[in-house]
């Protein structure tokens, strides 16, 4: 069956192109899938604008938007296995973190569902009692949906919820490392109803389809999750046409320990907030701020359990961490190793390939730690993507959250601290659009989720979620018309 879904068929791409897709444990190719190119993009993009502006469903009832919703869920655990073993397969990640994101998305569908039923609209009082005013919200229109190759699935499906939920039309593109689940998505909105035009999916890489699906002037809105520059070029390209543009950036998220906290619970919150899924998170925790008097401990208890991290194939049991995406990506982060070591850290831990004969085809890269860093190193400052984790020292509440805030991105944080009012006080002077207090990680359908400053600009998840998909309208109708008085010529 071909992978491009337009106006409600599945189709191969227009040029015939095809897209090898590589398996990160053993560097094999175990499918292939449809590349399409600008001719796939266009065809979809006005697929999307004709279901937009020609058929019912901008305005369909939100009560039968909610059961489509619910259906998309209850598909997505029927075929739970199923996807969770695809998005393994493709991302490397293990088993475990696959059936858990198949899960959030179900919680987000069902999470919008009910949220969709939610009264937003509004009647103003003018002071007038010959005036109906009212304030409306209505769908955006087309939306581009673009999705990185970290959460396949998960990022995907936090954008196409509240997208559907609001009668918008789409557009999606996941990342041409990581379709696959993204495929299986789009046949189960198709089962579960989705009329044909309202979602169309398209397979490719940005340099393909990205110009049509950014600048044609038919899209509204374009929602983007993936790196900086990636994310800057977007907002370039939206400019034009002022398009509504939504970017999910990149972190490079501090996590705060003070020395009252019980430290083998600290090192546990460290080690998982940094090398959950190698470190290919968002908001991964790659950037250890610890009070100094407990530094040492800390340090050597991450650094032990960072050295019996279990890799292996995601598909087995008992394995805690599988490869990088893609042979380029462990090739970037082994230039982060590089570059820490030249500028000076000390590397305590990791840093090389895996000597295990198990692992030598796969992209996998051992959990590093480096100590003595400080905040002048761009290892301190970019994000890594990888298992990388730094370490700085401080003395004061406020030298921690000065450390915290020295950077551009804000996307999370975290703090380990035994003294509440210490946790809440830190937490707010940190800006970072989630900061977790003795906690690294979770996250809720009803939480919004989003970044400050170089992290974006947008919020998914929660009500915030959803308002990104409308457009608002203020209605104001006079009851009384009379003449204005205005002019008198
Ligand atoms: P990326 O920026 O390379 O690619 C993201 C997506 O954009 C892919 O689908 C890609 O094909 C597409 N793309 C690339 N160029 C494009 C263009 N010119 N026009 C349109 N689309 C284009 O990112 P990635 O390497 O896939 O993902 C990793 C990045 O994503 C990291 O920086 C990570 O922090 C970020 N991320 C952020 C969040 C968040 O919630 N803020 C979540 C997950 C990942």
């Amino acid at each position: 069956m071909p992978d491009l879904y337009i106006a409600g068929t599945w189709r191969a791409a227009a040029a015939g192109e095809r897209r090898d897709i590589v398996n990160p444990f053993d560097a094999q190719v175990f499918q292939t899938v449809d590349e399409a190119g600008p001719a796939d993009a266009e065809a979809a993009v006005l697929a999307a604008r004709a279901a937009f502006d020609t058929t019912g469903w901008p305005r369909l009832d939100a009560a039968e938007r909610a059961d489509l919703l619910r259906r998309v869920a209850a598909l997505l655990q029927r075929d739970k296995e199923d996807i969770a073993r695809t998005e393994t397969l493709d991302t490397g990640k293990t088993l475990v973190e696959s059936r858990v994101d198949v899960d959030d998305v179900t919680a987000v569908f069902e999470y919008y569902a009910e949220q969709v039923l939610v009264e937003v609209d509004r009647t103003v009082d003018t002071g007038r009692d010959d005036v109906l005013s009212r304030v409306e919200h209505h769908p955006v229109g087309v939306c581009t949906l673009i999705a990185p190759w970290n959460y396949p699935l998960l990022q995907m499906c936090w954008k196409v919820a509240p997208a559907l939920a609001a009668g918008n039309t789409l557009v999606l593109k996941p990342s041409e490392v990581t379709p696959l689940s993204t495929v299986h998505l789009v046949r189960l909105l198709a089962e579960a109803g989705v009329p044909d035009g309202v979602v169309n999916l398209v397979l490719g890489s940005g340099a393909a389809v990205g110009q049509v699906l950014t600048e044609h002037p038919a899209v509204d809105l374009v929602s983007f999750t993936g790196g900086l520059q990636t994310g800057r070029s977007i907002l370039r390209a939206t400019a034009e046409t002022v398009k509504r543009t939504t970017v999910e950036l990149g972190g490079k998220n501090p996590h705060v320990v003070f020395a009252d906290v019980d430290l083998d619970r600290a090192v546990d919150a460290v080690l998982t907030g940094a090398f959950l899924h190698s470190g290919q998170v968002c908001s991964a925790g790659t950037r250890l701020i610890v009070e100094e008097s407990v530094a040492d401990d800390l340090v050597a208890g991450v650094v032990d359990r960072a050295r019996r991290i279990r890799f292996g194939n995601g598909l087995d049991e008992g394995v805690e961490s599988g490869p990088l995406v893609s042979a380029a990506h462990r090739e970037k982060v082994e230039g982060y190793v590089a570059l820490g070591r030249s500028e000076g850290a000390q590397l305590l831990t990791g840093g090389s390939r895996p000597q295990d004969p198990e692992l030598a085809r796969g992209f996998f890269l051992e959990a590093t730690v480096f100590d003595r860093c400080d905040r002048s190193m761009r290892l301190v400052q970019e994000e890594t993507f990888g298992p990388v984790l730094t370490v700085e020292r401080f003395r004061t509440e406020a030298e921690a959250i000065a450390l915290g805030n020295d950077t551009a991105y804000g996307l999370a944080g975290g703090v380990q601290t035994d003294d509440p009012e210490r946790g809440d006080r830190v937490a707010r002077a940190l800006r970072h659009g989630t900061v977790w207090i003795n906690d690294f990680g979770p996250y809720v359908p009803q939480a919004e989720w989003g970044g400050q400053r170089m992290s974006g600009n947008g919020r998914e998840l929660g009500p915030a979620g959803l308002a990104e998909y409308r457009e608002t309208q203020h209605v104001w109708r006079n009851t009384r018309p009379a003449a204005a008085g205005w002019f008198r010529g």
